[in-house]
């Protein structure tokens, strides 16, 4: 048989009670979950309700009008979710731990399309409205909407948007850097400034003494501070509290991979808060690394003053590592993402992960609560005896009582060896347990998402399934 049991003690006990502790936690994290959409949703609920109560339902008479109205609904909706996307991508604490970053830049991500969609809605029912009600053509229209104060910074502000919409859909967005993509995704800050002095100055829609006025005022300014706070205060105060260095950097087994750990050291990093699974976003501040950032997952848990990630070099950021010299002062932003203990929602734990996705597995085990026999992990590997921190792992599960299970060998359709494929096996078998289980799933994008299918179609709930995401 190809798959290698390192280490299964037969140490399996009865379920704990259907209130465990982790359910309880699931449910709880769930529930902030459910509060926050239902937040987002209010937002865009209340700026409808507060356009029809302040006059604008009165304006619904005739065909003109209408119009109006719906290119001001459209715009008030885009509006809105574009200040939620911002919020999306601030790292806010609350929203941090109860999605984690990736599943709040999915919705980022998604919300996209649609806002621009809208956005071009407003536009074009405006100068229908505007021209019907006037009597006048739609470039006549056109034209007297240029000549009007702030009209054109909104123009502008559209512009920058559909600059952004378009560069990040997939097929064009592979063909930038990352770092290129990023600087313009960041002009969304401008797009949204050059399209707000319209708002309050046009139409006397957000005239003074409104509730409109207040209330956009108010959201504008919260989800700006979130962006203030977050996305840059709390990493340019957290890089300078904990005075991160380099403190060695180590070649992974097997040798000529490419493969590297990156031991750091700071000040007081227990009061980071991170735990095992969880990534932070890097910034090596030496010639060639200074202007890149990049998220690498921690691959020990935080202790005794130290943070270790380990790092496949994969492109000219990464592949620079291996060359860092002890003592660089690192940036960080994080610590993100609740591919940990945050999303337990089962006593018992399955892990599963292939190449470089090992390492936020390996943290995770280390810190992740479980009684011995509660845990198996799955580990993708070239050979039984080969793969990136595989004797670590090793030791990891015999001193933790955890069931540790190589599948080596050539790729097969889905995430298996084509050899375990030939045999027929499948998770349930590898992991008997796993209906009854966290799973929690690392490793490149269409293997993962074999995994995952797999875990669906054998009838785990979505709060069981974790994976955590490489590639942006
Ligand atoms: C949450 C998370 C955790 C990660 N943990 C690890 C880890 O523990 N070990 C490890 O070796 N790799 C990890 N990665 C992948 C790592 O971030 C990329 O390999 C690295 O950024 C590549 O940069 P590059 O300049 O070397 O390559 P490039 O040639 O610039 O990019 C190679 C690929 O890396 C991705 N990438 C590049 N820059 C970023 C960025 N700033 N943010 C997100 N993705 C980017 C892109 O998908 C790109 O296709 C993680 C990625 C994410 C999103």
């Amino acid at each position: 048989m190809a798959f290698l049991l390192h280490d299964a003690r037969g140490l399996e006990r009865g379920s704990r009670d259907v209130a465990a502790p982790e359910q309880r936690r699931a449910s709880r994290r769930l529930w902030r979950v459910d509060l926050l959409q239902a937040a987002a949703v209010a937002t865009v609920a209340v700026a409808v309700a507060l356009f029809l109560a302040d006059g604008g339902a009165m304006a619904i008479g005739d065909p003109g009008g209408a119009l109006t109205a719906l290119g001001i609904v459209a715009g008030l909706v885009a509006t809105d979710l574009v200040l939620v996307m911002l919020v999306l991508a601030a790292r806010v604490p609350l929203i941090e731990r109860a999605v984690g970053q990736d599943a709040a830049m999915g919705l980022h991500r998604r919300l996209g399309k649609p806002v621009l969609v809208l956005l071009l809605a407003h536009t074009v029912l405006l100068v229908a409205g505007y021209a019907v009600a006037d009597g006048s053509g739609l470039i006549g229209e056109v034209v007297s909407l240029w000549n009007t104060p702030d009209i054109p910074l909104a123009v502008l502000g559209l512009g920058l948007f559909v600059a952004i919409v378009v560069t990040s859909l997939v097929a064009v967005r592979r063909r930038f850097r990352y770092e290129v993509w990023h600087g313009i995704h960041l002009l969304v800050y401008g797009a949204v400034l050059a399209a707000l002095p319209h708002q309050f100055s046009l139409g006397g829609l957000f005239a003074e003494g409104t509730w409109q006025r207040w209330y956009w005022l108010l959201l504008t300014i919260t989800a700006f501070a979130a962006v203030v706070v977050y996305r840059f205060g709390m990493p340019a105060y957290r890089t300078l509290r904990h005075r991160l260095v380099v403190e060695a950097v180590e070649p992974v087994e097997p040798a000529g991979d490419g493969v590297v750990s990156i031991r750091l050291r700071g000040d007081d990093l227990e009061r980071l808060g991170a735990t095992g699974g969880q990534f932070f976003v890097w910034r090596f501040l030496t010639r060639g690394q200074w202007w890149q950032a990049h998220p690498y997952s921690l691959s020990a848990v935080p202790r005794g003053g130290a943070l270790r990630i380990t790092v496949r070099a994969l492109g000219r950021g990464s592949a620079g590592l291996a060359s860092i010299r002890p003592g660089t002062r690192v940036a960080l932003e994080g610590p993100y993402g609740i591919f940990s203990e945050a999303s337990r929602s089962r006593s018992r734990l399955v892990l599963v992960a292939a190449g470089i996705g090992v390492t936020p597995v390996r943290s995770l085990l280390e810190s992740a609560r479980f009684r011995p026999g509660e845990a198996t992990v799955l580990l993708r590997t070239r050979s039984a005896d080969e793969g990136w921190l595989l004797q670590e792992m090793g030791e990891l599960c015999r001193a933790r009582g955890a069931t540790l299970i190589t599948i080596p060998g050539a790729r097969g359709a889905g995430w298996l060896s084509a050899d375990a494929e030939r045999q027929g096996l499948s998770l349930v078998e590898f992991a008997p347990a796993v209906l009854d289980s966290d799973v929690y799933v690392c490793g490149p994008l269409g293997w993962s998402e074999a995994v995952v299918a797999e875990a669906r179609a054998a009838g785990l709930r979505p709060e069981q399934i974790h994976h955590e995401r490489f590639d942006w």
